[in-house]
This record gives structure tokens, C-alpha cells and sequence, in this order.
């Protein structure tokens, strides 16, 4: 056992799972320091200014063709629009005229200009053009630094690293596991943030919410980085870096014990079958949900597969994604859920909400944005020809919702019809409950919709008034609350009173230590992302379903969290060897 105690120990919030040992790489923004000074020799200055602005074009026109490598034409393009600033003769001018004119160094005229240059784009109302001011500064301080003839440290490193950060941006996360990241450790961050969600996408451990890792853990330091349990340990001593040896040896026999559960049914003892599907979030996944044996997509995180473009993909681009993910999964099911913008996912229009999370997100947004909703609809119709597509609305709360949604659907199936384009015209419709008032309308709903998809990540969120991104409440957001378990069940009860499918596709599914608790409330289907299908496999196939139904109701009376952690521990103790228990519980 490893001795928590201990002062290299330190404890966060475990994001994704996976063991992993390398040197720490922190990830910080270097702001170079000027002052104004004067100088005498203007023609130095000058030719100091235009030797570094080769050197810096030369640099990135280098992270710009890596960066077409790793992550595609479309998001590398942002170092081009970089490039372009270094090539503007305004810009380069105007820096030039000024050293020449007020006899000063280039450091401070360059940070100046260019500090204007970057406040425009802090005050613009565009949230595109804020976030920009960021890259800018990014230029500032390559140009600086290189009149300085300081040594430009590459974020791009080589060998495998443990990314230590502030905070991480989804997108932040996706380019970093393709620069050798094998962990994330972030001082920010939920369980449910959407930087975590794509860490266990991509089956990277990642351990979020550290407060001081920045403080903690110096470059270079080496790390172990314990996903199951949230534990850092910094530089550990022979006994802990042989514990973890150890672990890993066991999970590599774990693991190739789960590759041969592919092709197996996820069935209880007693023969009761969950179908597991995928959750996708990111292009790159589709491989390992096919590998991995889902039985389908459960949930098509579209917002976050086009996130990349730059504005709102055309019909035509978005109808090549969904066939193209259709056919792969053929005869399987792609759940393709609308945009699910706003909320802690950014808006592409420039509105500035005092409350985000319950403001303009989800079927809200997308009603108030007819055209843009239309050309999903529209995109998802056209895919639907394999009748594998079925659709789904997030943020429901409310049957004008869903009956505004059909009209849209009939009269984009109208549109098609006069067009004679083909499309499936029994496409099923399905909305999240993630929102307490659709958990409570259940029966209404279920009129409407041909399945219910359990959002716990909002709906926990939602039931409890707990922010799922703020680490600061991380503590009250609780997947075991007696209210959220109660919750589920009158859903998944409801449900079934009117013949409803129900599936889960929060991150509470693939929560190792809630799995036997939803089967036990008698999902019929969950999903989950792609690296936890087999795990999920192995712990529904040593489940007994009759067993676990009379334990769960002895859940539904605790009266708090306490009580169903312990039970599940226990559960865990009693049903699954060591070895696995080690994994699935902390
Ligand atoms: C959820 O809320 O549980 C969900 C699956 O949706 P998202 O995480 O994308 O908000
Ligand atoms: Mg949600």
C-alpha cells in the first residue's frame, strides 16, 4: 500500500485511469520582462529587430508543418495566421521607423507595437478575437526572446512526459497527446470538464484539480502518475517506484485478460445482457470503439468532433463526417447528438452570459438558431440511408422542445422528399435527460421520443446546483448522492413503464465503482468511451443480476453518499479478486 502521508504523495481528483511513469514537463506561458532604454547604436537595434524576425518566422513556419502532422490543415492554420502577423509590412515598419526615431531598444518598441495590437483584440467583442490575444503574445515573446538570443525551449518535447498545467483546454489536451503526453496533471478541473472527457478518450491518464502541481512538481521531475486513484507521487523512493513496477505488471496481464472479452457478450451470471456503446468524442477514436467491441455509438459528441473548424460546418461537410462514421459502424447504431453549444462548451456567437450553464445551451440554442439546427438536421438525414443513425437532443426540459424539434425534422424530410434525395424516414428520435424537470416528465416525454440517453454529467450537476467544471465544489459533486440514485431510478422505472429504451451515457457509466449500481436499476444499455468497454465488460460478466438488484435497493434507502460509497466498496471486496479490485477501487 502506498502511504498517503507521505510529503512527495499529493491527491486529486482521478480523471481518467491508467499508470504511467515519465518526467514531468510543465506547461507554463514564459512572459518576457522589457524595460525602455535608450540606446546609441540605432543601427545594431535594427538589425538585431530583423534577425529575430527571420528566426522567429523560421520557428514557426517549423511548428506549423509539425502541427499540419499532428493535428490536420484546418487547426494548424492558426500558426499561419501567426506567421502572417511577422509578414506584416505595417507592423515591421512601423517597429523600425520607431527605433530609428526615438533612439530606444527594439525589445520594448516591438513589446509596445505589438501590445497594441493585442489590446484591440482583448477589447473586441468577437470571443474568436479575445482568444487570439493569447497567440499574439505567444509572438511577442518568441521576438523578444530571440533579440535577446535567448535559446527558444520547444514546448515540443521529446520522449514521453507528464504534462503538469494549470489548466488544459480540450483542444490543449488533444495536441499534447500527440506530442508524446503519456498524463495530464492539471491544478484546475473537474471530474466532468470537458478537458478530461477527451484524456479518458484518449486513454491517457489524467488526474485534474491538484491545486499546487505548478508549485510541486518541477520540470523533469519524475513522476508517477496513478489514474485509478488520483495520486502524484514526485521523484518517489525505491519502495514506491517498485510498488508502482509492480502495478504495472499486473495491469499489463489485466489488460490482455480484457482484450479477450472483444468478442464476448456483456452479460450478467444469470444472463441478463447491457449492450455497452461508445461515446465519441474525437475523430481518432472510431478505431478503438470498433477494436474494443461497442455495440454501437450511444453518444456523437458533434460540438466537439467539428470543434477544429473554424465556423459551423456546411451540410456537405457535416453529412461526410456522419456517412463516413455510419458506414464504418455499419450494421451497428450511430446516436448522433445535435450541437451541444453554450454551457461550458464556447458559443459561437459573441454573447457574454452571467450564468452560461443555465443559459443559452443545447435545444435552446439550437431552436433560436433555425438555420443552423436545419443544416444538422439536414446533414443527419442525408447520412441516414444505412437506417444505422439515430438522432438525439441535448437539454431538453420541456415537451414544446421536443414537438419544435419534430416540425423541423418533418419539414427537412419534406425538403429532401421534393429534392429526391433518399434518407431513412424512420429515423429514431431520442432525447438526454440531463435536466430534472425532463427526469420528472418521463411519461409525457416518452410519448414524443423513441429513447431517453441519461446525461448524469448535467444531471447531477443540475440536481444538485453543483458546478461540474469547478473544482472548488468538486467535493459536493456527488454521482452517489442518495437523491441522484433515486433520481435515476424513477427514470429508468418510468421508462420502462412505457416501453421506453433507456441507455446512459454520462460519465457515472464508466465509473467502475457505479457500473454493478446500473445494472443493478436495470439499465438495459450503457455507454461509455471507447477504453472503458472492456472494463466495463469484465465487471457486467462477474455480475449476478438478481444479486445485484436487492443490493441496489438497499441503496435506494441510504441516506447519504457515505452509505452507498461504503456498500459498493464492500461490494468490490467481496465479488472481485485482488488483483482487479486494485484497478476498480480506491
Ligand atoms: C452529460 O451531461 O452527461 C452528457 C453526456 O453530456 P455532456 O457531457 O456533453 O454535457
Ligand atoms: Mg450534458
Amino acid at each position: 500500500m502506498i502511504d498517503l502521508e507521505k510529503e512527495n504523495v499529493y491527491k486529486g481528483i482521478p480523471a481518467a485511469p491508467g499508470i504511467k511513469i515519465a518526467n514531468a514537463f510543465l506547461f507554463k506561458k514564459e512572459i518576457e520582462k522589457v524595460t525602455d532604454e535608450a540606446i546609441t547604436n540605432v543601427d545594431e537595434a535594427i538589425g538585431n529587430f530583423t534577425e529575430a524576425l527571420a528566426k522567429s518566422k523560421k520557428e514557426l513556419a517549423k511548428v506549423f508543418s509539425l502541427a499540419v502532422d499532428k493535428l490536420g490543415r484546418k487547426r494548424a492554420a492558426l500558426f499561419e495566421a501567426q506567421i502572417m502577423i511577422l509578414d506584416d509590412p505595417v507592423l515591421v515598419n512601423r517597429i523600425i521607423d520607431r527605433i530609428r526615431a526615438e533612439k530606444k531598444n527594439s525589445e520594448f518598441i516591438v513589446n509596445d507595437e505589438i501590445s497594441k495590437y493585442q489590446d484591440i483584440m482583448t477589447l473586441s467583442h468577437e470571443q474568436y478575437m479575445r482568444e487570439r490575444s493569447q497567440d499574439i503574445e505567444d509572438i511577442k515573446n518568441r521576438i523578444i526572446r530571440n533579440i535577446r538570443k535567448k535559446k527558444w525551449k520547444s514546448r515540443i518535447s521529446t520522449g514521453e512526459v507528464i504534462l503538469v498545467s494549470n489548466s488544459l483546454t480540450p483542444a490543449d489536451t488533444v495536441l499534447f497527446s500527440r506530442m508524446n503526453v503519456t498524463g495530464y496533471i492539471t491544478n484546475f478541473g473537474g471530474l466532468t470538464s470537458h478537458a478530461a472527457i477527451v484524456a479518458r478518450s484518449l486513454n491517457v491518464p489524467a488526474i485534474v484539480g491538484l491545486h499546487d502541481a505548478t508549485e510541486n512538481i518541477k520540470n523533469s521531475d519524475k513522476v508517477i502518475i496513478d489514474g485509478f486513484n488520483g495520486i502524484v507521487i514526485v521523484n518517489p523512493d525505491d519502495e514506491q517506484l517498485l510498488h508502482y513496477q509492480r502495478k504495472l505488471k499486473k495491469l499489463e496481464v489485466v489488460n490482455i485478460e480484457l482484450a479477450k472479452l472483444r468478442d464476448l457478450p456483456a452479460e450478467t451470471l444469470d444472463g441478463k445482457k447491457i449492450d455497452i456503446l461508445a461515446n465519441l468524442d474525437l475523430n481518432e477514436e472510431i478505431e478503438l470503439i470498433i477494436q474494443n467491441g461497442a455495440e454501437g455509438v450511444g453518444l456523437m459528441r458533434t460540438e466537439q468532433i467539428f470543434q477544429e473548424y473554424d465556423s459551423f460546418p456546411s451540410e456537405d461537410e457535416q453529412s461526410e463526417v456522419y456517412s463516413n462514421y455510419a458506414e464504418k459502424l455499419y450494421p451497428l447504431p450511430l446516436t448522433i447528438r445535435a450541437f451541444d453549444i453554450g454551457g461550458d462548451k464556447v458559443l459561437p456567437v459573441d454573447v457574454q452570459e452571467p450564468n452560461p450553464m443555465l443559459g443559452w445551451r443545447g435545444i435552446r440554442f439550437l431552436l433560436d438558431n433555425e438555420e443552423l439546427f436545419r443544416t444538422q438536421i439536414r446533414a443527419v438525414l442525408k447520412s441516414s440511408i444505412h437506417k444505422n443513425i439515430k438522432f438525439m437532443i441535448p437539454m431538453v426540459s420541456s415537451v414544446s422542445e421536443i414537438e419544435l424539434t419534430k416540425e423541423l425534422i418533418a419539414k427537412c424530410m419534406a425538403e429532401l422528399i421534393l429534392e429526391k434525395i433518399p434518407f431513412d424516414e424512420h429515423l429514431e428520435l431520442g432525447i438526454m435527460i440531463e435536466v430534472p424537470s425532463a427526469a420528472l416528465m418521463i411519461k409525457e416525454f416518452a410519448e414524443d421520443v423513441d429513447f431517453f440517453s441519461i446525461g448524469t454529467n448535467d444531471l447531477i450537476q443540475y440536481l444538485l446546483a453543483v458546478d461540474r467544471g469547478n473544482d472548488i465544489v468538486t467535493n459536493q459533486y456527488q454521482g452517489f448522492h442518495p437523491a441522484v440514485i433515486r433520481t435515476l431510478n424513477f427514470i429508468i422505472n418510468e421508462a420502462k413503464k412505457t416501453k421506453t429504451k433507456v441507455s446512459l451515457c454520462g460519465e457515472m457509466a464508466a465509473d467502475y465503482k457505479a457500473i454493478p449500481l446500473l445494472v443493478g436499476l436495470g439499465l438495459d444499455s450503457i455507454s461509455v468511451s471507447g477504453s472503458v468497454i472492456p472494463h466495463a465488460k469484465k465487471i457486467i460478466r462477474s455480475l449476478n443480476y438478481s444479486e445485484i438488484s436487492v443490493f441496489v435497493s438497499q441503496c435506494l434507502k441510504c441516506k447519504t453518499e457515505k452509505e452507498i460509497h461504503d456498500k459498493l466498496d464492500k461490494f468490490y471486496s467481496d465479488n472481485f479478486s485482488e488483483s482487479s479490485n486494485e484497478f476498480y477501487s480506491n
